[in-house]
C-alpha cells in the first residue's frame, strides 16, 4: 500500500519518528513490523521497521522509529524525505508478539536503541492483558541523549506500579544528573540488569530486540541461566 509521511520528528540526533498516514485503517498485533520498499539509485530496496505505535489497534496512522546508518541504503533515503512524501509499505507482519499471555509470569523486555520500537505496544498490551503482571523494560543506550521515549516510560511508570523501567547507559556522561529520576539509571550493559531480575523469578518470559551483538549475547546468557526456548523470544534487526 502507498502511505504518505504525515510528520517527521527527531527523537535523538540520529533517530527520527516517521508518522505515516495509510489510505485505509489496518490492524496489527503488538510487536509486528512493516516492510518499506523504495527504488534507490535504480535498485529496489526493502527494509523492515517495527511499528512503534503506543497501542496495537486498527488505525490509519503508523509510527516508525528509524536510526540513521549513513553507510546504509534505506535510512539515508528516508532521512532525505519530507512530509507529504509517499512510501510503499507492506501490511503489518511478523511473529515477534506476546506469547502464552495467560501465563501469569513477569515479562522482561530487553533492548538497545530502536529495538525499543515494538516494545511500545507490546508493553501496553502486556500490562492490559493482566493487571497483576510485573513488566520490566531493560533499555540499553550509549548516552542519555540516545534514550528514546524516555518521558513516555517515566509517565507509564507513574501510571502503573507494575511497570518497572531500567534504563542502562554504557557511556556514563555528564547529562545524567540533569535527567528526571537520574538515580534510576544503571551503568554498563543490559545483561547484568536482566540477569539480576531473572534471578528473582526464573519462570519469567523475556523478549529481546535489537542488533546482532546484543541479541547473540543475550541468547547465550539466558540459556546459561537455564531458561527454556519457550521463555525467551527474539527480534534481531540484522537478519
Ligand atoms: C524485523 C525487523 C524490524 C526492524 N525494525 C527497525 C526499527 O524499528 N528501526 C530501525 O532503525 N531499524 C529496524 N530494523 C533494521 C532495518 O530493517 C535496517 O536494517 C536498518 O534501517 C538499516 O537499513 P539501511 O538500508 O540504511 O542500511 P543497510 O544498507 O541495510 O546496512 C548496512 C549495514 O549496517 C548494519 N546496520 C545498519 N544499521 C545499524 C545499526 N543501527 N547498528 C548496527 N548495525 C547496523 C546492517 O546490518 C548492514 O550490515 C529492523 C529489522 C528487522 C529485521
Amino acid at each position: 500500500m502507498i502511505a504518505a509521511i504525515n510528520s517527521i520528528r527527531n527523537l535523538s540526533d540520529r533517530v527520527k519518528v516517521f508518522e505515516l498516514h495509510l489510505p485505509e485503517a489496518v490492524g496489527f498485533i503488538a510487536g509486528q513490523f512493516v516492510i518499506v520498499k523504495a527504488l534507490i539509485n535504480g535498485e529496489s530496496i526493502e527494509r523492515s521497521y517495527s511499528i512503534a505505535n503506543q497501542k496495537a489497534e486498527k488505525t490509519n496512522a503508523l509510527e516508525l522509529c528509524v536510526a540513521l546508518n549513513t553507510a546504509g541504503m534505506m535510512t539515508p533515503y528516508l532521512f532525505g524525505l519530507g512530509t507529504g512524501a509517499k512510501l510503499e509499505i507492506s501490511m503489518p507482519q511478523g511473529g515477534f508478539v506476546l506469547r502464552d499471555t495467560s501465563v501469569d509470569v513477569p515479562n522482561l523486555f530487553v533492548c538497545t536503541g530502536t529495538g525499543v520500537a515494538p516494545f511500545r505496544s507490546m508493553i501496553a498490551a502486556s500490562l492490559a492483558l493482566n493487571p497483576n503482571r510485573h513488566v520490566h523494560l531493560v533499555f540499553g543506550n550509549r548516552k542519555v541523549e540516545d534514550v528514546l521515549y524516555h518521558e513516555h516510560w517515566l509517565a507509564l511508570r507513574e501510571q502503573n506500579s507494575n511497570f518497572h523501567y531500567h534504563p542502562v547507559l554504557s557511556k556514563c556522561d555528564e547529562g545524567l544528573a540533569a535527567l528526571p529520576n537520574s538515580n534510576n539509571f544503571h551503568k554498563g550493559y543490559v545483561h547484568p540488569v536482566y540477569e539480576q531480575l531473572l534471578s528473582k523469578d526464573l519462570g519469567s518470559h523475556v523478549y529481546v530486540c535489537g542488533w546482532e551483538v546484543m541479541c547473540k549475547e543475550s541468547r547465550e546468557r539466558l540459556k546459561a541461566m537455564g531458561l527454556t526456548r519457550r521463555q525467551y523470544f527474539f527480534e534481531q534487526y540484522d537478519g
